[in-house]
């Protein structure tokens, strides 16, 4: 999608610090990290969000979270990790491409709003 700014950084035109990549997913380092390790992972398809999940194909669902778990070993998050995906304006989600936040390295808190 021309304008995604998610989309741009898969293809290169716009830099990211790529942690990893495989023919269906991208992971990068969040820009403004909320803890040690914060990588968001999208698929290489755009699709908006957890609400457009149905446009892609169950191979490319199943590796995103695939990629998170691959993520949460290359960061050594052996204390464990979180996963969010925000989904639409009540959820606060400001780029509109599915991407799933991988974050570790510290004690997370027990709120989720
Ligand atoms: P969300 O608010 O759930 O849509 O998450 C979007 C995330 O993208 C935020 O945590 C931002 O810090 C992050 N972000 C925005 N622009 C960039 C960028 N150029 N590189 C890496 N992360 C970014």
């Amino acid at each position: 999608m021309d304008t995604c700014l998610f989309c741009k950084i898969i293809a290169g035109e716009i830099p990211s610090a790529c942690v990893y990549q495989d023919e269906k997913t991208f992971a990068f380092r969040d820009i403004s990290p909320m803890a040690p390790t914060h990588v968001l992972v999208v698929p290489k398809q755009h699709v908006t969000g957890m609400d457009g999940i149905d446009e892609l194909d169950d191979a490319t669902l199943a590796a995103c979270l695939r990629t998170c778990k691959r993520v949460a070993e290359m960061e050594k998050l052996t204390g464990g990790f979180r996963t969010i995906s925000n989904c639409g304006p009540d959820a606060a989600q400001s780029v509109r491409h599915l991407h799933f936040h991988v974050l570790g390295g510290k004690q997370l808190s027990e709120k989720l709003d």
